[in-house]
């Protein structure tokens, strides 16, 4: 397999140009096609030679994910990209459209291994995970997509499939990039990580000298309804990933935010909200609440809007800052996973079950 010329720094690309008897001027071109254009085509970069084109990519491979299909939601308001890997693996992501903001819900992992109740993404466990490329193209890719438009990304959130805090390196190394003004240029406040509370790399992200968003999919008030949601609760005490999340906001003063999917009968009860309430107490935060995005096969259930309104009530009176979220693009299955898992999965071991 080639390696990846997103892998090369300018300085690489240079010392390629000299081996191959080019001048070294084209590596500052091909670099801008790829960080400041978005385009991983070598066919548009119209402005290099064909011969240098040709050569290049004798050695190197451009685009780490091939588009297989593009799914656009009835209300335009989100658009999901499947992409199929080198090794036939495929991950999806998610573009979400409002008006003063685009937003690329990224996958971090193909497949999942912390098999919440809710989600798609986790059925089938962990498969690989994705390399900082694999991570960053989605959001190279998409922003080639909408540029035709004159539309510009604007967010990145680490929402997709996978758990990010057992990618950590690369994950970390995408995040790098993307807020790189050498590379993709975001600011800091519009790029969001999320975990199921991992606290070891919840703790080492904090000291990474990164000042990025910070999400918790808490989805339960107490470790007991947490690990009916959440199997893979159970390898670390609530406790312990809150105090993780606190060292994080003592650290990077950023806000923190707890995901909470609501479902009926299982988190959804006012005496939840209450023990939530306890549970946030004195905490600089917003509670993100989603009522749960009906996905085939699973037996779970969306709260009525009267069971969620007075799940809210509970959180307002006690002046704890919610949101409440219905998910978007629920006709073209925008809840994680759930694309990629209709498409049917490659024939790849399942690894950490
Ligand atoms: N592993 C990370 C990143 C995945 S984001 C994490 O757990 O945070 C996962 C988020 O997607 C969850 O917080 C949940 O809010 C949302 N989600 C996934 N499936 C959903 C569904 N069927 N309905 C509503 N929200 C869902």
């Amino acid at each position: 397999m080639k390696p990846t010329i997103l892998s090369r720094s300018l300085k690489e690309i240079e010392d390629i140009c000299v081996q191959l008897g080019k001048p070294k001027f084209h590596a500052r071109q091909l670099h801008d096609w790829i960080w400041k254009k978005f385009q991983l085509d070598p066919n548009k970069m119209t402005n290099l030679s064909l011969d240098f084109r040709n050569s290049i990519s004798e050695y190197f491979s451009f685009s780490p994910l091939e588009l297989v299909k593009v799914q656009d939601s009835a209300d335009g308001e989100t658009k999901k990209f499947l992409w199929r890997l080198h090794d036939s693996a495929l991950v999806e992501s998610v573009l979400i459209i409002a008006p003063d903001r685009k937003t690329v819900c990224v996958s971090s992992q193909v497949g999942c291994p912390a098999r919440c109740a809710f989600c798609a993404s986790g059925k089938k466990g962990l498969i690989r995970n994705l390399s900082w490329e694999e991570i960053v193209a989605q959001v190279m890719l998409i922003q080639s997509h909408i540029q035709e438009q004159n539309e510009m990304v604007t967010n990145i959130v680490y929402m997709g499939m996978g758990e990010p805090m057992k990618n950590y390196e690369e994950m970390v190394k995408s995040v790098r990039i993307l807020i790189d003004p050498n590379f993709l240029g975001f600011s800091q406040r519009r790029v969001t990580v999320s975990t199921v509370g991992v606290v070891e790399g919840i703790r080492r992200f904090a000291h990474e000298g990164l000042k990025v968003n910070l999400v918790l999919s808490l989805h339960a008030p107490n470790q007991v309804v947490r690990q009916k949601i959440i199997p893979y609760a159970r390898q670390y005490a609530l406790e312990d990933i809150l105090s993780a999340m606190d060292e994080y906001f003592a650290v990077t003063k950023r806000d923190i935010t707890y995901e909470y999917t609501l479902l009926e009968g299982i988190n959804d009860e006012v005496e939840h909200a209450q023990e939530l309430v306890k549970l946030l107490r004195g905490k600089q935060c917003t509670v993100n609440l989603i009522p749960y995005n009906p996905i085939p096969g699973i037996r779970l259930k969306r709260p009525s809007a009267e069971r969620i309104e007075a799940f809210r009530e509970v959180l307002n009176n006690a002046y704890v800052v919610n949101t409440c979220r219905y998910t978007k693009g629920v006709d073209i299955a925008a809840a994680c996973g759930q694309l990629a898992l209709q498409e049917g999965e490659p024939a790849l071991r399942v690894i950490n079950q």
